[in-house]
């Protein structure tokens, strides 16, 4: 098997290989990927560098012509890549699909956005003086992403960092380095200039840790975990550099007497245990009044027994194989957690086999719940969801916005009055009604707040704020 490398400065180096395992079936080797070490790494940061003065002032046609061009290939590569993202990821192949056509959206959205970049000029205070404010890039970006979104979560970070005139050192997660390498190859091949985007894979302790003590990153975006986005925040601090993190979610979902069952039914079953629950913005915590309590359980747990786990390019497969061996004893520890603690465990809870030899879990619901254990205050990240059941409303929105996440929220109600009140009184960075928590367009901001995010929002126009910087000039004339 060909050794997938590193790119550095415009060329393809490095000989020390990982392989990336495929968690529907551990013995497919999906692929060889380079490891970057530390002089790697800063070498990529010191090509980025270079290659920023003349980046940074770059026709916008140039910029729009490259992502455009990058859009159409995956587009037309999305059979392939989908199926690509779901052998290393393990999410279905529809999602991986979905996930590969939603990455060239967000290239075609930021090519155009490299045509709109606008600023204002307004008079001065003082008389015959114009003033004009204006957007400049940043420099070079560090671009630190997440197993769980292969190829989106990389997309939303490079495209607008390319776009605004960056220059970007890009460090996939160890775990799934195949989507990153297979768009990093479609930007180089579609003409952007040597260093103006690097690909160092690797693992975080040693390529992200290198990126965090570098004094020459003038940004840092991160998706991934608490614990990493606070070393991520104290060093962009120490080096007084911008930085921007999404993390975790414990996201809520109320269900309200006046719901309607079955969308109800949909949305939970879809935000809690699609993508294996490995999302950050799945719904854990499903917070349900007394009056519809047992009909949605009933009705959700019905469900559950119709969702099939398995291999995730198999046809009937709805929910595929958790991402590795750790996640999975994450997830069973937090099982254990739950009955130890005194959930009722409602559905699942096992680990299950299949003809491949995969991370195989069940949907896992627990009933009974309280939002003070800690299945319901920490993320499990896996197919794991506790109900909650409250008196009304007041209750239940106290106890949505009661967690140290604040990602996503979702109330499922038909009544006006509650949806409106919810939508401005929840304290999430994105609401839901009648909706999955999960599943968010490209075109619009995503991001948190409270433990879950830090920063300018990520996505959409709101993107420039995080990937430029803003001038202010003044001029007598
Ligand atoms: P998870 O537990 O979900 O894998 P992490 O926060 O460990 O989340 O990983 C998210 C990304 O951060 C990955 O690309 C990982 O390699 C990287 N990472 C992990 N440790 C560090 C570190 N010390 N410095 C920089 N990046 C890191």
């Amino acid at each position: 098997m060909t050794i997938r490398q590193n790119l550095i400065a415009g060329e393809w180096v490095g000989s020390n290989g990982s392989e990336n395992i495929n968690p529907s079936d551990t013995k497919d080797v999906v692929g060889i990927y380079a490891q970057a070490t530390t002089d790697d790494t800063r070498q990529a940061i010191a090509a980025a560098k270079a290659a920023f003065p003349a980046w940074s002032r770059s026709g916008i046609l140039e910029r729009h012509a490259i992502l455009r061009k990058t859009s159409d290939e995956i587009l037309a590569r999305k059979q392939e890549l989908g199926e690509l993202l779901s052998r290393e990821e393990g999410k279905i192949l529809a999602e991986g699909i979905g996930e590969v056509t939603r990455a060239a959206q967000i290239f075609d959205f930021f090519a155009g956005e490299a045509l709109r970049l606008a600023g204002e000029v307004l008079p001065s205070a003082r008389p015959g003086i114009g003033v004009e404010i204006t957007r400049e890039p940043l420099g070079v970006i560090g671009i630190i992403t997440p197993w769980n979104f292969p190829i989106a979560i990389p997309a939303w970070k490079i495209a607008p960092a390319l776009c605004y005139g960056n220059t970007v050192v890009f460090k996939p997660a160890e775990l799934v380095p195949g989507c990153s390498w297979a768009i990093v190859d479609i930007l180089h091949r579609a003409g952007l200039p040597k260093g103006v985007l690097n690909l160092v894979m690797g693992p975080g302790s040693v390529v992200g840790q290198t990126m965090l003590d570098s004094p020459d990153l003038a940004g840092i975006t991160f998706t991934g975990s608490t614990g990493t986005g606070k070393r991520v925040a104290a060093a962009s601090i120490e080096h007084n550099r911008k930085f921007q993190l999404e993390m975790g979610g414990k996201n809520p979902m109320v269900v309200l007497d006046d719901a309607d069952l079955k969308v109800a039914v949909e949305a939970a079953a879809n935000s809690g245990f699609f993508s294996t629950g490995q999302r950050c913005t799945a719904s854990s915590r499903l917070i349900v009044t007394e009056g519809i309590h047992d009909r949605f359980v009933d009705a959700l747990t019905e469900k559950l027994k119709t969702i099939q786990v398995g291999h995730a390019l198999k046809p009937e497969t709805h929910v595929g194989p958790v991402v590795d061996a750790r996640q999975l004893k994450q997830d069973t520890d937090y099982i254990d957690i739950g009955v130890k603690e005194g959930a009722k465990l409602a559905f699942g809870g096992e680990r299950v086999e299949r003809d491949t030899p995969g991370f195989f879990l069940q949907p896992t619901l627990f009933t009974e719940a309280t939002n003070a254990m800690r299945i319901s205050r920490e993320e499990i990240f896996g197919p794991v969801v506790s109900v909650i059941r409250v008196k009304n409303y007041d209750e239940a929105l106290a106890m949505a916005n009661d967690t140290p996440f604040g990602l996503s929220a979702g109330i499922a109600t038909t009544s006006l009055k509650y949806a409106t009140h919810f939508k401005r009184n929840s304290e999430a960075g994105m609401v839901m009604v009648n909706l999955p928590t999960a599943g968010v367009d490209f075109h619009v901001p995503f991001g948190g707040r409270k433990a879950s995010s830090f920063g300018p929002r990520e996505q959409g126009k709101y993107a420039a704020e995080f990937f430029t910087v803003v001038k202010t000039a003044y001029t007598q004339a």
